[in-house]
């Protein structure tokens, strides 16, 4: 009787939130959790998997591909994937989601959350991406947290899907007996190198690891003269490469995938290592790696018949020129469509787009290029001034301009709005390419 008021009340907390236009992930398992406390213990036993992903970057992406991989071959799921990684949004997600047929559950927990959400929940199996230092002004030192989810963790029987080239994420094999470890063969990539701290540290005696292969950070293959190293992994990525897509490479398989930035190869891999252990084959893992994609505006990719298209976010010289690289790397005859808006939330000085390399344009092979916002012409003359001779077309509304893509049917479109410019091109994208999305 408790139970299913805790979870009535929750059902009518998450309409009341709706009601008042809020997206309401947190508020039911809030509700829920001060009527019944055992809620999310209750309702974990009603699952047979029970999978947790981790680490400080990459959890939402990983998950995501978890999730969209088991949903296209049709497995009912349990997921937090509004990003409600905390215990009153784990507990939402049960609440709402549950069915009679759910096996499995796929929930991204914060790193932080892990002592207080295990002791609730046991999953049967944990994946763990990365731990940087970017976040451990909120965490405390590094080995710190890594020894309270070690503590946390141990003896619990829970299998643990370790990435084995970061030596933070390998550390916590000491918890369980039962590790797979998942990596990236030596110079399977060229890494763009990241800005953050490096801790290239042993976490066992604290002397400085030797490192034979770095990918980036303390990211690679390492050993110590403790003993501690890298393990050898049962999943690996051979090779990856972008096209501005990912690539990937793994034993006999390849996913070409619809998603871009090489760190996401690594997401992919642990997700792929989540999807094996859960006994899919290769060949339904292709089938939702190869249809995923992101939602934002951030790289994303449309398909429907022959035609496709991308839109990336550019909203400074470096984010343009990016934008305009990925031109380079698409083969073939593309259709631009470029937005400039100076709304106050743009910044009112448009002036950036001068130390933008417009130049790159003049070298690829373009039907047409849009300009489209309010500053439309400054485009325009920004692009003649880069000697484009692909014909330029002037259209002030953001939706026509967008939609006029599609009358290029043999080119790829590529989108590039700035900010506010952003959310009509998506809009007018989705509803172009819906058929598709339907799917
Ligand atoms: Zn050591």
């Amino acid at each position: 009787m408790r139970h299913w008021t805790a979870t009535h009340l929750a059902k009518l907390a998450k309409q009341a939130s709706k009601a008042a236009g809020k997206k309401g992930t947190d508020l039911p398992g809030q509700v829920a959790r001060k009527v019944d406390k055992n809620i999310l213990r209750k309702l974990a036993s009603q699952v047979d998997e029970i999978v947790f992903i981790s680490g400080t970057n990459g959890k939402t992406t990983t998950s995501n591909l978890i999730g969209h991989t088991l949903n296209v071959n049709d497995v009912d799921i349990i997921h937090n994937n509004e990003g409600a990684n905390m215990a009153a949004g784990i507990t939402s997600a049960f609440i709402l989601q549950i069915k009679q047929s759910t096996k499995i559950a796929v929930i991204e927990i914060d790193e932080g959350s892990i002592p207080r959400v295990l002791n609730e929940v046991t999953p049967t199996m944990m994946v763990v991406t990365n731990f940087f230092r970017d976040q451990m002004d909120r965490f405390g030192e590094i080995d710190i947290m890594v020894n309270n989810i070690a503590d946390a963790i141990n003896n619990k029987g829970i299998k643990l899907l370790l990435n084995a080239d970061d030596p933070f994420v390998s550390r916590l094999k000491i918890a369980s007996d039962t590790v797979v470890y998942y990596g990236m063969k030596a110079h399977a990539h060229e890494f763009e190198q990241s800005t953050m701290n490096e801790s290239r540290y042993c976490p066992n005696c604290g002397r400085l690891l030797h490192y034979d292969y770095i990918q980036y950070n303390q990211i690679g293959h390492y050993h110590c003269e403790c003993g501690f190293k890298r393990e050898d992994t049962k999943y690996e990525v051979s090779e990856f490469n972008l096209n501005p897509f990912i690539n990937l490479d793994v034993g006999t398989a390849t996913f070409n995938m619809k998603i871009a930035g090489d760190f996401n190869a690594y997401n992919a891999i642990a997700a792929y290592t989540v999807l094996k252990e859960l006994g899919l084959n290769d060949e339904g893992i292709k089938r939702g790696f190869e249809t995923y994609t992101s939602n934002n505006g951030r790289m994303q990719y449309f398909e429907k018949d022959s035609k496709e298209a991308m839109i990336n976010l550019a909203k400074n010289p470096a984010g343009m020129n990016a934008s305009l690289s990925i031109g380079e790397q698409l083969d073939g005859s593309k259709v631009y469509v470029l937005g400039l808006n100076d709304n106050a939330a743009d910044g009112r000085d448009t002036s950036w787009i001068y130390d933008a390399d417009f130049e790159k344009l003049a070298k690829q092979q373009i039907e047409a290029i849009i300009v489209t916002g309010l500053r439309a012409e400054e485009l325009q003359l920004r692009l003649k001034l880069a000697g484009v001779e692909a014909p330029i077309i002037l259209e002030r509304d953001i939706y026509k301009a967008t939609a006029k893509t599609m009358d290029y049917k043999e080119s790829f479109t590529v989108a590039i709005p700035n900010y506010t410019s952003l959310a009509p091109m998506l809009e007018q994208l989705n509803h172009s390419f819906e058929e598709d999305k339907a799917r």
